[in-house]
């Protein structure tokens, strides 16, 4: 679900010539309790802003799902402008655009972020960003994931979800 979250966005994607892949090596169903339509809101908020932060030739989104027992993580990386060490921790701040001047042409109002934050706490999950100025930035957020019982077991059966 979480690729068909961009599926929309493939277009805007293409045209600035950035490729946007997905990685994950699970291979059971990762079963997380979310609004369709938030989390849908946070994706194409984070993804968004790597495609219009992005300012470089050969731009590449790497989203990538993990998970352990008690959570999934989902990273998106991308090889973009980077954020300051100064303003990285204001980035979710309601109405905050770092670096103003350099993203005046870019247009937005602070909010996407401060959104995607609400909406993952909502969830019970944290959002957080890492950034090397001139280098990209990794946008993470985790959210609960729910064990199903694997059941039959016991009895010889395949197991099934
Ligand atoms: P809006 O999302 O409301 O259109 P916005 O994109 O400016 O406006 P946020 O999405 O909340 O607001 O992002 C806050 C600021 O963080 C941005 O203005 C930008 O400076 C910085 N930022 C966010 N994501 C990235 C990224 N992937 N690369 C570089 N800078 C980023
Ligand atoms: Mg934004």
């Amino acid at each position: 679900y979480v690729a068909d979250c961009t599926e929309e966005m493939q277009f805007d994607i293409e045209r600035s010539g950035i490729t946007l892949t997905y990685h994950t090596d699970i291979e059971e169903p990762l079963i997380v309790i979310a609004d369709r339509e938030n989390l849908k809101r946070v994706m194409t908020n984070i993804v968004e802003n790597a495609v219009k932060y992005m300012k470089r030739e050969n731009g590449t989104i790497d989203v990538y799902i993990t998970a352990n027992q008690e959570m999934v993580t989902i990273k998106v990386q991308d090889n973009g402008q980077g954020i300051s060490g100064d303003r990285l921790p204001f980035i979710f701040d309601i109405f905050y655009r770092a670096d103003v001047s350099r993203n005046s042409a870019t247009g937005g109002s602070g909010l996407g972020l401060a959104i995607a934050k609400r909406i993952i706490e909502e969830h019970g999950g944290r959002i957080w960003a890492e950034s090397i100025e001139g280098k990209g930035t990794n946008i993470l957020f985790t959210l609960k994931r729910v064990q199903v019982e694997k059941r039959g077991e016991e009895n010889g059966e395949n197991p099934h979800y």
